[in-house]
């Protein structure tokens, strides 16, 4: 367990560390570097956001951008979520870090309105621990009034795991974030535990098919009949539907055949710095 590999690392620090195998040092070393290191990244501003645009296929319009996050780690170079949020989480650190994520991005969707680029909706990812934050859409709401952006802007990505861990109070947090005009998508659909009879409470806007449905949507009859049934449950629910990690034409023509229009990845753009991404709103994208 890492808590317990943890504790005895620095037991072990003092007199024989080299009783770990390599892989373990490596490990535990690395979780102590990056528990101390994740603090003051903060402060010296070693985060940023990269945006991936969400497109409709049919016209190639921009309909959304999901913000990413990155960490510029001084010692151990670019890192992407994988390697640090599951910590962030642990610690508790995912409030105040969750909470610069969304400002930092309603304050990008805002400014790119303000340049004159027709509006589109932010979706930010939302880890499970930040539901147990207090007053977590009082925060939200003081973040859309200081960044002047409109609530039906912002959506929030969630997992069902992470709506079921808490399952009736998460749902009421949601309620009033909906309320608010806020937008409500599952990520990643289809891997966690989708209780049927739960979904039809859950106050959402919109269901995020997977991308390992995606990945094989052309190849494996399995995942196709998934990623179906998933576009056939959206209209049922009256829920609208996006697929993620699109990456060839074979999967963008499969899901336009079967009247998922929404989707995301490389192959319409990978995420972009902000820089990079102004020059698509500006010239559109190809593919
Ligand atoms: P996610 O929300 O499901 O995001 C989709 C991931 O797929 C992103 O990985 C994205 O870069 C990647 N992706 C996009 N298009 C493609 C494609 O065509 N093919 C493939 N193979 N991958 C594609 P990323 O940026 O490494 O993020 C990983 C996960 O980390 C996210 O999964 C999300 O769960 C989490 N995450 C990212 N940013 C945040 C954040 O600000 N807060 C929280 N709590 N979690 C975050
Ligand atoms: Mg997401
Ligand atoms: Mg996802
Ligand atoms: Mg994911």
């Amino acid at each position: 367990h890492a808590d317990l590999a943890m504790y005895k690392a620095k037991e072990l620090d003092r007199n024989n560390f080299h009783f770990f195998s390599h892989d373990m040092n490596i490990k535990v070393m690395e979780r102590m570097m990056l528990e101390n290191s994740m603090r003051k990244a903060l402060e010296r501003d070693e985060f940023f956001l990269v945006y991936q645009p969400q497109v409709d296929a049919r016209s190639g319009r921009i309909t959304g951008v999901e913000a990413l996050l990155r960490w510029n780690h001084p010692d151990m170079g670019l890192l992407t979520p994988d390697r640090f949020i599951y910590l962030a989480e642990e610690t508790g650190f995912i409030v105040p870090l969750g909470e610069w994520v969304l400002m930092t991005a309603c304050r990008q969707n805002r400014a790119w309105q303000k340049l004159g680029f027709p509006p589109l909706r932010v979706a930010v990812n939302l880890s499970g621990k930040q539901f147990g934050q207090h007053r977590l859409d009082e925060m939200i709401s003081a973040i859309l009034l200081e960044t002047g952006l409109e609530p039906e802007w912002l959506e929030l990505e969630i997992t069902e795991s992470a709506i079921m861990r808490n399952a009736d109070q998460n749902i009421a947090i949601l309620r009033s974030l909906k309320e608010k005009g806020i937008s409500l998508a599952i990520d990643d659909f289809g891997t966690g535990y989708s209780s049927l009879s739960y979904l039809k409470h859950f106050p959402i806007t919109r269901l995020k098919i997977d991308k390992t449905f995606v990945q094989d949507i052309t190849t494996n009859p399995d995942d196709a009949a998934i990623a179906e049934i998933i576009i056939a449950m959206a209209q049922t629910l009256k829920l609208n539907v996006i697929a993620e990690g699109v990456e060839t034409r074979a999967q963008m023509e499969f899901l336009s055949t079967h009247t998922c229009f929404e989707m995301q990845g490389y192959l319409f753009s990978r995420p972009l710095t902000t820089d990079k991404f102004v020059y698509l709103l500006r010239d559109g994208i190809s593919y």
